[in-house]
């Protein structure tokens, strides 16, 4: 059949049932497991065929099911339970107004608007791939708990990422399913007069209509785009079916599909937005339609730009070089050339704010990368961790010549994830008998987490068997599923029904399958590794998951030989790999495993959240001291791999590190989960899992993370950019003409210093810097003249003072004994920068 529209019907629900749409069109349901149970009971088959899709199960219940359950008193039971609780979250006091931060006298926040280029909200709308995804559906989640005034932007891919199935050589395949729109919790956006909203973007002389989705997350809204509609010609549809899949034209064309068509989705549904965070640099092409929109009302191109930072905030993840898109002018040319001429600049003016020199066939060309634009279109940065912190701002120090890496500014705010997304109903029950019964609200407060010591150990033990063997049943069943698929034998399928045991100490390893999270690591002794887990009395298992990027055949390699080791006799039952991994499998191995194992390539791992809903749920981790974990490790809830080093051979580190994981196995893991004291309870275990559980809930908590970016980010943004607009953008005009003139004048400044120093002081002494200035054309004040100390670690920068003329000069104290070493250097300076080096000039002595 031709299908020409589609439509959905909803069955007629029962007038006792009839809250049951409103609650499945609401993302509210994917952290309340008792608001999925609701469903769940409609058709447990349905259920789970349907990816636990509240929208898809209801729709295809028959209306006497519905009829039955409408006079069901416990079913009603329920329902009131879940409605009440879901009425009173979406009535609770917001930010500033009545919420838990209200008494502690919030100031207030003007609107923000987040871009992602993918979300991870649940299993059933399959529109992310991994980490940045699931982070980005975290954020959302914790802003509509604190009842932020934010709206996300993202895109609606009709085929997703992938879904990954293995075939029978334990090499990963991938299948694209079509969604089906109707069936998902997404609605049409529509516009004040009642029409769906459409935006279009001209994109290399086209014009690609899209239409736009939008997505309840509690009490935030969700702008999805999507190119799949009839007035696009067939190959633009297929500009938002799949996320990451394509070659770098692709790329381009879904970066201005977001960036652009987001900025022009908040129009045209007039949702106020006075605060822009791009996560990750998918997004940085917003600030391309922000200009022009400035433009369009009168402004030149540099106040333009000035104003669109000046209210932007760029978080980046990315410390893996390959892994920062960048591509050749010729071809932003073909889908962004026509952009200079409406911002009202020129090609070399706009490129040259992206610009990063690479090596490409051994020649250094001028590309245009995302994250150096991203950089240059805000005027606030941070990374996801703070080793991550450092590294970016050493990865990005060239941006600013002459400074030092600390004082690169990029600040960073430690990842969280969102603790109820990912917590089982029975911790959640069991939490609820010793935390305050307002907790679920609270969960960054460390000191109410402490009461967690009041669990009973037989309580707690019970709790995680529990969890453990709903998990090993989860990975039987998928494990028999995926080897009839492939052909395996009954006698084989049958065995697949008896893997892993709950007696057993479990490991969990989960995660994309890039190479510098070396997967295989594990490995790296096969011997050593087949004495720990078959250990009669003690064995250890392992469960893995995860996928690779279909373009990457080393992850895939890596793949296959973990499912080659799981179907190795040796091995067989205590080593398995699950296909699939997605939010679903997520769940079940943070929910079931005793441990969590993550070993990438210190200090590749930005952040890494995976760990952190295991410890949510009493598992312990085991990880290399990289991301988050190199914070949150503290000698008692977990422990580390290897040592807080780096490495310039990769075989060392591997060797070192899968040595220190061996050891520790042996030495401390093994024998403590396997000790029992005279009430026939392992305390000491125990302890180590109330430890993880009290200190990585609340520091780890996605609530922690999202007050963070509003008090360190995105308030001070606020101010900042009401300072910078304010009476028809004076400050942003002012700013954006300074700079230009600063640039022209900068090569003709020059200075020359001189230091009074002698051998050797006496700690306490002073001596005296001086320096001469000629600066062309620029005043006095606006010139920073500072002397630079270093000392060690330490790096002191004392401004020095002028005596007219040019002259300048400094007393510095050396207040320790040690080696000193003097600098004097020159920066442009005005009260109205972000930072002092935001416009990477400085000139040294
Ligand atoms: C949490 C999560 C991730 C990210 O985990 P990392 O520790 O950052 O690797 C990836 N995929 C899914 C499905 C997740 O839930």
């Amino acid at each position: 059949m031709n299908v020409i529209g589609k439509v959905t019907v909803l069955p007629r629900l029962p007038a006792p049932l009839r809250r049951l749409e409103e609650l499945a069109y609401n993302l509210y349901w994917s952290w309340t497991p008792k608001a999925q149970a609701l469903y769940q009971e409609l058709d447990p088959v349905n259920w789970e065929r349907f990816q636990h899709n509240p929208v898809q199960t209801l729709l295809e219940t028959p209306a006497a099911r519905l009829e039955a359950l409408s006079s069901d008193p416990d079913y009603l039971g329920r329902y009131s339970e879940v409605m009440e609780h879901f009425d009173a979250y979406m009535n609770k006091g917001s930010w500033g107004k009545g919420g838990v931060w209200a008494a502690k006298n919030a100031p207030t926040l003007p609107p923000v608007a987040y871009f992602s280029m993918e979300y991870g909200f649940h299993e059933s709308l399959p529109i992310y791939s991994g980490g940045l995804g699931v982070l980005a559906g975290d954020h959302c989640k914790s802003a509509s708990d604190l009842g932020l005034p934010f709206t996300a932007v993202g895109m609606l891919f009709h085929q997703g990422y992938f879904r990954q199935l293995f075939n029978k050589d334990g090499w990963q395949e991938e299948a694209y399913d079509e969604l089906n729109l109707t069936t998902l919790p997404v609605r049409p956006a529509l516009t004040k007069s009642g029409e769906k909203a459409r935006v279009s973007v001209r994109i290399a002389g086209r014009d690609v209509a899209l239409q736009i989705w939008t997505l309840q997350i509690g009490r935030i809204q969700v702008l999805l785009l999507d190119a799949n509609v009839p007035e696009n010609s067939e190959d633009d549809r297929k500009l938002t079916a799949r996320l990451y899949g394509g070659n770098q034209d692709l790329r381009i064309q879904q970066y201005v599909l977001l960036g652009v068509g987001g900025i022009r989705a908040l129009r045209a549904l007039d949702i106020p937005a006075s605060i822009y965070h791009m996560n990750e640099g998918h997004a940085a092409l917003m600030g391309l339609e922000r200009v022009r929109e400035y433009v369009a009302q009168g402004l030149d191109f540099r106040t333009a730009l000035e104003a669109t930072a000046g209210s932007t905030l760029f978080t980046t993840h990315t410390p893996v070089a390959a892994g920062n898109d960048a591509f050749a002018y010729e071809m932003m040319d073909r889908y962004i050339g026509e952009w200079p001429a409406q911002l009202a600049t020129s090609r070399d003016e706009l490129y040259a704010l992206a610009e990063h020199f690479q090596n490409w066939d051994n020649h250094l060309v001028p590309t245009f990368s995302m994250t150096v634009f991203a950089l240059r279109m805000s005027r606030m940065a941070n990374g996801v961790s703070e080793l991550h912190g450092e590294v970016s701002r050493g990865m990005w120090n060239f941006l600013y010549e002459g400074a030092d890496p600390e004082e690169v500014p990029i600040g960073h705010v430690t990842n969280g994830a969102h603790n109820l997304t990912f917590l089982a109903q029975q911790f959640r029950d069991l939490y609820s008998t010793v935390l305050p019964a307002d907790w679920t609200g609270r969960l960054e407060d460390k000191q109410m987490w402490e009461d967690i010591h009041k669990i009973p150990d037989a309580q707690l033990s019970a709790t995680q068997h529990e969890l453990k063997e709903e998990m090993i049943a989860f990975v039987r069943a998928r494990l028999q599923e995926q080897l009839r698929r492939t052909g395996a034998s009954a006698a084989e399928v049958a065995a697949a029904g008896e893997v892993l045991s709950a007696d057993a100490l479990t490991i969990g390893f989960a995660r994309r399958f890039a190479t510098y999270k070396r997967a295989t690591l594990l490995f790296r002794d096969r011997e050593r590794l087949r004495k720990i887990v078959n250990d009669p009395a003690r064995p250890v298992q392992f469960v893995f998951a995860g996928k690779a990027h279909p373009a990457d055949n080393p992850g895939k390699a890596f793949i296959q030989e973990i499912y080659k080791v799981s179907r190795d006799p040796e091995f067989a039952d205590k080593i398995v790999i699950l296909e699939n991994y997605d939010m679903n499998v997520a769940r079940h191995l943070v929910q079931g495993v005793d441990i969590w194992l993550n070993n990438p390539r210190r200090p590749l791992e930005a952040s890494g959240t995976s760990g952190m809903k295991a410890s949510f749920n009493g598992a312990p981790n085991f990880s290399i001291l990289d991301g988050w974990w190199r914070e949150g490790y503290d000698g008692t809830n977990g422990w580390p791999i290897g040592e807080e080093r780096e490495y310039t051979d990769l075989n060392l580190q591997d060797d070192a590190d899968s040595f220190s994981m061996y050891t520790t196995l042996e030495d401390t893991i093994v024998p403590l989960y396997y000790g029992k004291d005279a009430q026939g309870q392992n305390h000491g275990w125990l302890q180590t899992v109330r430890r993880a559980i009290i200190t990585v809930n609340p520091e780890f908590a996605m609530q922690r993370q999202v007050i963070d970016y509003v008090q360190k980010f995105y308030l001070p943004l606020g101010e900042r950019a009401e300072k910078i607009d304010a009476n028809h953008f004076e400050k942003a005009r002012a700013l954006g003409g300074w700079k230009g003139w600063v640039r022209q004048q900068w090569q003709h400044v020059q200075i020359h210093a001189t230091a009074e120093l002698p051998a050797t002081v006496q700690p306490g002494e002073q001596v005296k810097v001086s320096a001469q200035v000629i600066p062309a054309g620029i005043q006095e004040n606006e010139l920073r003249v500072e002397a630079v100390l270093k000392h060690g670690e330490q790096t002191l920068h004392v401004p020095m003072t002028s005596s007219g003329g040019g002259h300048y000069e400094a007393s510095i104290p050396l207040t320790d004994s040690g080696l000193y070493s003097v600098g004097v250097r020159a920066t442009p300076y005005s009260p109205d920068l972000s930072n002092p080096i935001e416009l990477g000039l400085i000139k040294w002595a």
